[in-house]
């Protein structure tokens, strides 16, 4: 047996390494689109990526994109976007939310399963912007927490703020926790209510334009998940590369450093998390994008 595995190629050893149904699949695949690469987030100071709203973006070349997926998971459409996405060998980041998760926990672990990157977007998808620090706070870490605790494996320290609604105080606060923050470089418009057809075609033309970049899309939306699969043939036309996001340390590890540090940073937290008369629900945005 030794002699065997000694004289196995390297490409050969590197499959075994691989979960053996994605391998099969992606063997069985050949012209699959694919991951290109896996660029490591170090989110330790905080950053903000997107060029929508902020300076910077991800450090990517020309024609390499990296896909994301928000509001869900969702029991019937993200599955189809998790097959659409399996069926390219492709991974992608998903910004979940708290509420959903605790409806659909299975749907977030097939996520996980299939090694894609578990991001989050606040426990119920308000307006943070726009509410105070205690409640504000409380949505971004009951979503982090509650998310975490849902699946086998621990998550990223990626958070998207609902709606991209932002606010100076809590982009500070996520800077100060060691959370990156997303927006996005290509928004698809898919929360706008149009078809699959349109998706594909608007998200196409400003990839075009802008030639590489982060691309928000919806996992909860039926005509997403409908865009998904040609949307994916369309990039491998277009000759475009899958880069596949990962946090270099991920949230169980930045919360470990927090209470070595004597806990005073999580004091700080649990005493802004004191609820406010609400975390959502009624009051809340309407989830747009
Ligand atoms: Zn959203």
């Amino acid at each position: 047996m030794r002699n065997l595995v000694a004289s196995l190629p390297v490409c050969a050893l590197a499959l075994m390494s691989v979960t053996p149904a994605i391998a099969s699949y992606c063997v069985n695949n050949p012209d699959a689109l694919g991951v290109s690469r896996v660029l490591e987030i170090d989110t330790s100071d905080g950053p903000r990526f997107g060029t929508l709203q902020y300076k910077k973006t991800l450090d990517l070349q020309p024609k390499e994109v990296v896909l994301t997926f928000d509001d869900g998971p969702h029991p019937i459409n993200t599955q189809r976007v998790l097959e659409a996405l399996k069926k390219e060998c492709v991974k992608a980041t998903f910004f979940t939310v708290g509420t959903m998760v605790q409806s659909y926990p299975e749907t977030l672990q097939s996520m996980a399963d299939e090694g894609h990157t578990i991001g989050t977007h606040s426990w119920s998808h308000p307006n943070i912007g726009r509410m105070s620090t205690a409640r504000a706070t409380n949505q971004i870490e009951r979503g982090f927490r509650t998310i975490n605790a849902a699946v086998d494996q621990q998550i990223a320290p990626f958070f998207r703020f609902p709606g991209l609604n932002d606010s100076n105080v809590m982009k500070a606060y996520a800077t100060k926790r060691g959370y990156a923050i997303f927006s996005t470089d290509v928004s698809s418009d898919d929360w706008r209510g149009i078809g699959a057809t349109t998706i594909i075609q608007r998200t196409m033309s400003r990839l075009n334009q802008k030639q590489s970049g982060i691309i928000l899309f919806h996992d909860t939306k039926f005509a997403t998940a409908a865009a998904v699969p040609a949307f994916l043939r369309a990039l491998k036309k277009g000759g475009y590369k899958i880069v596949h996001i990962v946090p270099v340390n991920n949230y169980g590890s930045l919360q470990s450093a927090a209470a070595e540090n004597g806990g005073a940073e999580l004091a700080t937290i649990a005493k802004l998390e004191k609820p406010g008369k609400s975390d959502g629900g009624a009051g809340d945005a309407p989830i747009k994008r």
